[in-house]
């Protein structure tokens, strides 16, 4: 047995479910929250703003899309999500001018949010100060207040065991579906006691969203680049509310994920773009195993979304208390190298249980990079060169098309968000 270092107690994972205490072993313990240079964090949001990998990345979202539409269930379920999604995503892009439909009592009204969240069906819910620097630079003018209340849903167990599926990409935009209309509610709720209230849709991100659940203590940084929280790990699905309201935040918790996940390292083993770093580097003043994009969205696009990083997470499979218990008392990772935990089915592929891996060849993670308008013009260039340097009317003419249609693009976001947007 090793020695505890501390424990943490959570309350459970419903309303009605009892609260319960999880054990950090000594050997795990690192910082509450995340290893963190604020010198650096603050130099580089200065510096180099954060921006939507829509606009930056849009070259390969629109490539990527154009893939995922190429596979009829996805498309059609791309198609239905975005139909359903569209006046969630609109009714809260406008919540911030909502005036309050009650004078406020004065009082803290932490434990009353927290409570109405729990109600509506959030699994996590925890209140931070709401931080610019983890804003998009194109959404900084959007964000009004001062306060941030930071909430999970849970997504189904069964289906995200599938993953990567159909039935887990039905359940992933669901689920979206789902945490949005319970976001407006709530927000609704906080009008009612007599405060305004942003709601930022899940589907319409204003920023990275982790750094300000984890400073709320929801849980910690995973190698695989989600957030584990303590009741489901990565199975959920996040959101914020921004609010004026009376209110007291929590505290970041050390969790021990930080130090376990360099043991674990199921996810970064498992992934079958190898896009996960196995070390952690220092990005942007934070100590983190960063994702190497490129390898991540080729698979994701090709193969329904991917996710494997999340179905292989013992975190999210079997729930924090269980794992740790399980590392306190054998120092092993729960479910490591068995077929239950590791195994995956890539469409058109197979079955890859424990120490089997898809292999891809170089081609296979070409795409386009940067946002449209650079991948326009690089375009532009290679086809001019092809051409021996003459530039033609349907060279300018193609570039032309290429450079409206990304300009028009970028100003509408209403897609389906995938999870890239999570890493940072
Ligand atoms: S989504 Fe797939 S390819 Fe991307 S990091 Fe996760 S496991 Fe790897
Ligand atoms: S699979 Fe293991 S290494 Fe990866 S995020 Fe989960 S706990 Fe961390």
């Amino acid at each position: 047995m090793l020695k505890i270092g501390h424990e943490v107690v959570r309350p459970g994972k419903t309303q009605s479910d009892a609260s319960y205490t999880i054990p950090v072993p000594e050997e795990l313990e690192t910082v509450p929250g995340i290893p963190t240079n604020q010198r650096e964090v603050d130099w580089y949001s200065r510096e180099y703003p954060i921006e939507t990998m829509n606009i930056t990345e849009r070259a390969s979202r629109d490539w990527a899309n154009k893939i995922r539409d190429g596979h009829a269930e996805m498309r059609e379920i791309r198609k239905e999500h975005d139909k359903l999604n569209r006046n969630l995503v609109m009714a809260a892009r406008l919540t911030g001018d909502v005036e309050p439909t009650a004078e406020p009592s004065g009082q803290d009204v932490t434990e009353a949010i927290k409570e109405k969240a729990r109600e509506l069906g959030f699994c996590e819910v925890g209140l931070t100060a709401s931080d610019r620097k983890y804003y998009f630079a194109s959404k900084q003018d959007w964000v009004k207040f001062p306060h941030v209340i930071c909430l999970a849903y849970e997504q189904d167990y069964e289906p995200t065991q599938t993953i990567p599926s159909i039935d887990a990409e039905i359940v992933h935009s669901s689920t979206y579906r789902t945490e949005g209309a319970a976001g407006l509610e709530l927000g609704k709720f906080i009008n009612e006691l007599g405060y305004r209230a942003q709601v930022h849709s899940p589907n319409d991100n204003t920023g990275p969203y982790i750094p300000m659940f984890v400073a709320a203590g929801l849980g910690q940084l995973g190698a695989c680049g989600y957030l584990l929280t303590p009741n489901v790990g990565s199975r959920c699905r996040i959101m914020m509310i921004t609010t004026d309201a009376d209110v007291t935040y929590d505290e970041p918790v050390d969790y021990g994920i930080h130090a376990f996940c360099q043991v674990c390292q199921v996810c970064v083993n498992r992934c079958p773009g190898r896009a996960l770093m196995r070390d952690k580097i220092w990005w942007r003043g934070i100590e983190k195993n960063k994702l190497y994009f490129k390898r991540c969205r080729p698979v994701m696009a090709r193969y329904l979304g991917c996710g494997v990083c999340m179905k292989v997470c013992p975190i999210q499979k079997y729930g924090m208390k269980n794992v740790m218990e399980h590392y306190a008392e054998t120092g092993q990772v729960l479910g490591k190298g068995t077929h239950d935990l590791e195994g995956y089915e890539m469409e058109g592929m197979g079955y890859f249980g424990p120490g089997e891996m898809p292999q891809f060849d170089a081609g296979f993670f070409d795409m386009p990079h940067g946002d449209a308008t650079e991948w326009a013009f690089d375009e532009f260039k290679k086809k001019a060169q092809e051409a021996g340097g003459e530039i033609s009317d349907t060279l300018i003419g193609d570039f032309k098309d290429e450079v409206q249609r990304a300009l028009g693009l970028s100003t509408d976001n209403l897609e389906m968000m995938y999870e890239e947007e999570d890493y940072i």
